[in-house]
């Protein structure tokens, strides 16, 4: 039986959520901004301090670690467990001043700093599996930051817990902390070989048991659209306003369907995200999305049939339409190491939890990772609410996260 206490989890996390690591997607440094950099040093400190001596971070912020195989198995894979260090830019990470509720009652819980902002399991309904255990709210002012710094103290919790329990066995063990999650920069400056895994699991999902393996794949599109210009006092029957036949474009959009505004589940869409441009050449930018590849395709299709009848009414107009791939559905790697999936559902059991098989609508650092080589789904950490005021999460939860990644490495030792 492998147990991980939520009150020494929760300290430990409530340690991290008070520093200050928001990042920044209006810069172009690595990391985003420095102040990140703050917790990559704590963390590696900690890891010195718990007696792993194989640990570094970088000027771009990723820690790296390892945990040396304590198994007389020679083939057992290195596995990676990462979470990022970064909170999202859209709520404030400054002052975050974390409140532990050591057991939860069930009343509306009002921030203190804020008594606006009532946390309520009428709206939440995911509080009742923490009724008389901890809950741990911000005070009104911030985010909390379980995004994703419950990850973090979850690995941080299962790394003390191999280097005080040397009886349990376990193959490599890779730990990675990334910067810049939040802004789709975590993979920007990793270096995978000296991280030196091959697969991997990041934790950053919601409800305990939860186990996401699928992403959307994802490609942006631009139309560029040239018109034909002349001077306007004398452009009768010459001028083409590109403008206005980007407008006609977006106009030409179905509006019931399609949209990300419209869709949901398994759906798939096409989204104008920017427009940049004058009556000479405008150009729309799109984000396409889908689950498969083939979705994929069939959107682009029918994004480039609207253009290209829209912009026939314009004679004299003629338009681009180029394609760029940003990410891919993770599920496509993962079906190739079945294994990686099977095992962190087992270590979800273990740790004594239900299954709760998710697709992501959206990319993870996981689906990044699966295409440079580590075929990487997302185990939960308990963490609600992320990315405003509200956030919360369930102390036991955190505890669990921290168990599942134990019994994932000694799944990894006990099957190779
Ligand atoms: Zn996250």
């Amino acid at each position: 039986m492998i147990q991980i206490s939520p009150d020494s989890i929760a300290e430990r996390f409530m340690r991290y959520a008070q520093i200050d690591t928001q990042s920044d997607p209006a810069s172009t440094a690595h990391p985003t901004t420095e102040k990140q950099k703050d917790l990559s040093k704590l963390l590696l400190k900690e890891l010195f301090g718990m007696g792993i001596t194989d640990a570094s971070t970088d000027t771009f912020g990723y820690v790296y670690a390892t945990i040396p195989s304590n198994s007389g198995k020679k083939n057992i894979p290195a596995i990676c467990f990462c979470a990022h260090v970064d909170t999202a830019p859209d709520c404030s990470g400054t002052n975050v001043k974390p409140v532990l509720h050591r057991y939860y009652d069930g009343r509306d819980i009002v921030l203190p700093d804020d008594p606006a902002q009532v946390l309520r399991m009428s709206d939440s309904p995911y509080l009742k599996n923490h009724l008389n255990s901890g809950v741990i709210t911000a005070s009104g002012n911030s985010l909390l930051g379980a995004d994703d710094k419950s990850g973090v103290a979850a690995i941080m919790e299962a790394a003390l817990f191999f280097v005080q329990n040397p009886a349990v066995k376990h193959g490599d063990i890779k730990i990675l902390f990334t910067p810049d999650e939040e802004v789709g920069q975590g993979t920007a400056r990793v270096d995978m070989q000296k991280l030196g895994a091959q697969f991997g699991y990041t934790l950053d999902g919601g409800e305990a048991g939860s186990l996401e393996d699928e992403t959307f794949s994802a490609d942006g599109a631009v139309i560029t659209i040239h018109g034909v210009i002349v001077h306007p006092g004398y452009a009768k029957d010459k001028m083409v306003n590109a403008l206005k036949v980007a407008g006609a474009i977006l106009d030409a959009l179905p509006k019931q369907e399609w949209s990300p505004e419209t869709t949901e589940k398994r759906q798939g869409f096409v989204h104008p995200t920017t427009l940049n441009g004058i009556a000479e050449k405008t150009s729309l930018q799109f984000i396409v999305r889908d689950f498969t590849v083939a979705g994929l395709l069939q959107h682009h299709e029918r994004l480039k049939k609207i253009a290209a009848d829209t912009v026939a009414e314009f004679p004299g107009a003629v338009m681009e339409y180029t394609v760029q791939e940003q990410y891919r559905n993770m599920k496509e790697v993962l079906d190739k190491h079945p294994q990686v999936v099977a095992y962190a559902e087992e270590a979800i059991q273990r740790a004594g939890l239900n299954i709760k098989k998710e697709s992501i609508r959206g990319g993870t650092d996981g689906s990044r990772f699966s295409y440079i080589g580590m075929p990487c789904p997302n185990i939960f950490t308990g963490m609600q609410n992320i990315h405003s005021k509200l956030e919360w999460i369930g102390t036991k939860d955190m505890a669990k996260a921290a168990e599942t990644v134990v019994h994932l490495a000694m799944i990894w030792e006990e099957r190779s």
